[in-house]
């Protein structure tokens, strides 16, 4: 993964034309903490765990990025995805920088005692490199609001009331109304900008989604209410199918009761991997990374793939994709509306005051949407697609907030 952020941002800096020492210095993570966690279980068992915070850039802000749990979780994927969240941040121009981190643990065989234990052992450990001025996590793939909560809790414990330490916070916390639906709104808020440039609207369109969780479900049903035929949908358990359109509400509901879209009565069954190249006129990948390959690209149906997911196609897939003419609008772009929430999270926390819903989904629109037109704009200036177009916006940017701090000259980013 991370050789596949290097690639997409090495395609944009070959463009701008960076020297070697510029590219290995915006590459290069500035801080890599590693921490060892042991704890004996309820279970009367002696536990171990590694937990990693990869700090990559603070020129435009505070870094910022998700907590991930995962037995798989190494430096190297934390190192990717850090990398990934400093240009997303850029893209949509918020005043942080990019990091990521988590725990190689398992949440699902854990009682929630043992988790708060070896969150708030972590965050004991990283007290001193997080803060909200420093580095602020949020939830990531199995984190959520509660465990949001515990850092919350156990940073202020040792510094005092801090909120802002951490985003995406129970609401009664300190969270942000709309924080849970946000990356699926701008998933939304994106597609629909891209529709208005082709002269479709929502109505006219068939969509296929992979992954039903917090994004796929949330972008499904702001899609579907948009007027979008979700023709398939698949998950973990399998996918399921609608030619009329699946009622997405219910679809909802049943995910939420069974654990997976699997049996769902208001759809056909199918083979879930059959997904990436479903006949729909787009396709959401919004569950896992690598899932459109030099194996399927050649197979996908779809004319706009939106990826909701964090690195969901594979460079050499990317290039099929942009040699057959298929629109491809980049996760550094497509799911940036969870971390923008993230930031008026934060913000509010900082201010102490509260913003209404609506205040929220206004402010995320007129973000996403500048976000998405700065993208077009660098793309039709250098003739480039979507991605290397957000990817040199992001690397701009991020350069020249770096040079704006020294005596050197920022114009090489031009
Ligand atoms: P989630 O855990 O809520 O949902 C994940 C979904 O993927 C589930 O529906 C699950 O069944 C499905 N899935 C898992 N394995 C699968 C498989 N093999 N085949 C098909 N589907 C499978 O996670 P999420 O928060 O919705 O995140 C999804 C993606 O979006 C991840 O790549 C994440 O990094 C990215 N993302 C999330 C946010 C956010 O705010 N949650 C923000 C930006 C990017």
């Amino acid at each position: 993964m991370l050789s596949d952020t290097h690639f997409y941002f090495n395609k944009a800096a070959d463009i701008l034309g960076l020297p070697q020492i510029i590219r290995k210095i915006l590459l290069t993570p500035q801080r890599s903490v590693k921490v060892e966690i042991a704890i004996e279980s309820c279970a009367g068992e002696l536990m171990y765990y590694t937990g990693y915070r990869v700090q990559h850039n603070n020129a435009r802000g505070p870094m910022k990025g998700g907590l991930r749990f995962h037995p798989e979780m190494n430096e190297d994927h934390a190192s990717a995805l850090a990398g990934l969240m400093t240009w997303k941040t850029a893209v949509v121009d918020i005043p942080f920088g990019g990091a990521k981190g988590g725990i190689d643990c398992d949440p699902k065989t854990m009682s929630d005692k043992d988790l708060s234990l070896v969150t708030r052992l972590f965050v004991a450990q990283m007290k001193d490199v997080i803060g909200p001025t420093i580095d602020i996590p949020a939830p990531d793939v199995n984190t959520n609001a509660k465990v949001m909560g515990w850092i919350m809790d156990e940073y202020s414990k040792f510094e005092g009331f801090s909120p802002a330490v951490v985003t995406g916070k129970p609401l009664h916390l300190f969270g942000s109304e709309g924080r849970e639906e946000a990356t699926g709104r701008g998933v939304m808020l994106t597609l629909r900008e891209a529709l208005k440039d082709q002269g479709k609207t929502f109505s006219e369109i068939t969509v296929a989604i992979q992954g039903f969780g917090n994004v796929g479900s949330h972008a499904a049903r702001l899609i579907a209410e948009h007027g979008a035929c979700i023709v398939a949908v698949a998950d973990h358990t399998g996918g399921v199918s609608n030619p009329d359109g699946l009622d997405v509400v219910a679809l909802n509901e049943w995910v939420s009761e069974k654990g997976g879209v699997s049996g769902f009565v208001g759809g056909m069954a199918f083979e879930g991997s059959e997904i990436i190249t479903w006949d729909a006129d787009v396709l959401i990948p919004a569950a896992l990374q690598d899932v459109i390959t030099e194996e399927n690209a050649h197979d996908v149906k779809a004319k706009i793939v939106v990826e909701a997911a964090n690195a969901p196609t594979t460079p050499s897939a990317d290039a099929i994709l942009l040699e057959r003419g298929i629109l491809v609008l980049p996760d550094i772009l497509a799911n940036a509306g969870g971390v923008t929430v993230s930031y008026f999270e934060w913000t509010q926390n900082i201010q102490q005051f509260r913003w209404v819903l609506d205040r929220i989904n206004d402010e995320l629109e007129k973000v996403m949407s500048k976000a998405y037109r700065s993208v077009c704009d660098v793309a039709e200036e250098k003739k480039v697609d979507l991605r290397t177009a957000a990817f040199i916006l992001a690397i701009r940017r991020v350069g020249q907030a770096a040079l704006a701090r020294t005596h050197l000259d920022g114009s090489i980013f031009m």
